[in-house]
């Protein structure tokens, strides 16, 4: 520990020099834990690649006197010539001493007290470095089931490295020199394409149950692999996610389905079992076949977004979660209209069953629900093709979204392909060609005929 501060001393107290290989070789020897520093030739990271603002921030808190380290996704981001989602800052400031040194500076969190420093749009995260030292009661907090609740210890670099998750995350930038400093193996699992968590997996999985998955989100969105012990507890541990906040899976999910890899993340998700931990009355339906199919709706949406997402299209949450529950607000919908319910009663109520026990593990929000509601609600409404109602459905808010979701439902045969079509051509047809689309069907002269009502009744399905 010693070692470490003189080494910090040293490299603080001089200018700009390269830290000399000989003397990190001594401090490796004494250190408390074994470390490497990657010099500026050893890796690929620029200063061209980051965040100006993220820079402005590093080199006013080393002006300052203090240390400052780019950490997390970004490195690790940048290290596979990606562009990073958002640059995170370590150093050894207290959050006090961050905002004293910034006027465009907030402190957030419980949790974990951050500060965040603003430049316009964009906030770089400023963390004080932190400790798993158990001694000060109240600044860390532990459930009895092992998690972590509070987390306020703060420490030094060779503290903070310990309570990160994965060893690629944990990969510290210094812009004193541009080095990397590596105390957990994280250059060498990078370079191997491994993600592994830091420490025993069991007792980490049990502190944090959502590193299960950030394991499976950030395996997907790197291309990497698990590594054997970090993958194997899972299976077992899948189930603590019930105990985490549904908000906090709210955003998880989210992260995991946007991200442009959604059927990758939902396959993994499943091989570990931790799909159905978010997603159980969807998981029911998947084990189930439909007419000897098995059920790929929700696959087939996710493959979809991903599309989308490929072509710079947008893609919104409310579609891809009212595809995961269609099928279960479908069955539930079915029994009750056997039961003699109207069908439209049937859907409604299907839809509160399934979203109030959905609610329960993911707090998808209420504005979210009701769009979900929406689309599935207009399902119904692609039948009704006669008079003045296709009309009314084009300039409904949800048209679009819903129309999408039928197509998805015709491909994957929920629904038929014909009306698809006659959707598609109908928003393509001109005046005359709708009027004509929506015009009830005549009656033929001399023929023996069914009703007018009968036949408008089996147009519209
Ligand atoms: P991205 O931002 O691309 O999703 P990230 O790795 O930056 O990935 P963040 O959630 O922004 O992920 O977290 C920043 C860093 O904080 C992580 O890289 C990791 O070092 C640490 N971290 C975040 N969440 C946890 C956690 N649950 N347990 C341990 N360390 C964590
Ligand atoms: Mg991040």
């Amino acid at each position: 520990m010693k070692a470490i501060f003189k080494f910090f001393k040293k490299i603080f107290s001089t200018p700009e020099t390269e830290v000399e290989e000989q003397e990190i070789a001594e401090i490796k020897q004494s250190s408390t834990h074994r470390f490497k520093v990657y010099s500026r030739s050893e890796h690929n990271i620029s200063r061209s690649q980051m965040s100006e603002n993220a820079i402005k921030v590093l080199y006013r808190l080393k002006k300052s006197g203090y240390e400052a380290y780019l950490v997390g996704g970004c490195v690790r981001d940048l290290l596979l010539g990606h562009e990073p989602k958002d640059f995170d800052v370590a150093t050894n400031a207290s959050p006090e001493e961050v905002k004293k040194v910034f006027r465009n500076c907030r402190l957030i969190g419980r949790r974990f007290r951050l500060a965040h420093v603003y430049f316009g749009r964009e906030i770089i995260e400023v963390a004080t470095f932190r400790s798993s030292d158990t001694e000060d009661d109240n600044a860390q907090k532990v459930h009895e089931d092992g998690r972590l609740l509070r987390d306020n210890v703060f420490g030094s670099i060779e503290d903070d490295v310990w309570r990160r998750d994965f060893t690629v995350n944990a990969l510290y930038y210094n812009i004193r020199d541009f080095s990397i400093i590596d105390y957990t193996g994280g250059m060498e699992d990078h370079s191997a394409g491994v993600l592994r968590l830091i420490g025993d997996p069991d007792t980490r999985y049990r502190e944090d149950p959502v590193r299960m998955l950030r394991a499976v989100r950030f395996a997907v969105k790197l291309g990497f692999t698990l590594d054997k012990q970090t993958a194997q507890p899972i299976y077992e541990l899948a189930g603590l996610l019930s105990g985490i906040p549904a908000a906090r899976l709210y955003d998880e999910v989210l992260k995991m389905f946007l991200s442009g890899k959604a059927v990758q993340s939902f396959e993994m998700l499943r091989h570990y079992g931790l799909f159905k931990l978010l997603f159980a009355q969807s998981e029911q339906c998947l084990n189930t076949e439909e007419n000897d199919f098995p059920r790929v709706f929700i696959a087939k949406a996710l493959e979809n977004s991903d599309k989308r997402i490929a072509e710079e299209k947008s893609v919104t949450p409310y579609f891809l979660l009212s595809a995961f529950l269609w099928e279960a607000v479908q069955s539930q919908a079915k029994l009750m209209a056997e039961k003699g319910e109207d069908e439209s009663f049937a859907y409604q109520n299907a839809a509160d069953q399934v979203l109030a026990k959905q609610v329960k593990s993911i707090a998808i929000p209420k504005r979210v629900t009701q769009s979900m509601r929406e689309v599935w609600q207009l399902q119904l409404r692609f039948d009704k093709r006669i008079g003045a109602r296709p009309y009314r459905l084009l300039g409904h808010p949800r048209f679009r979204a819903a129309y999408d979701f039928l197509l998805l439902r015709a491909e994957t045969g929920g629904a038929e392909t014909e009306l698809a079509d006659w959707w598609t051509r109908f928003q393509q047809a001109n005046e005359a060609e709708k009027k004509k689309m929506t015009r009830p069907p005549r009656r033929r002269k001399g023929g023996k005929m069914k009703s007018k009502r009968t036949k408008v009744k089996a147009e519209n399905g």
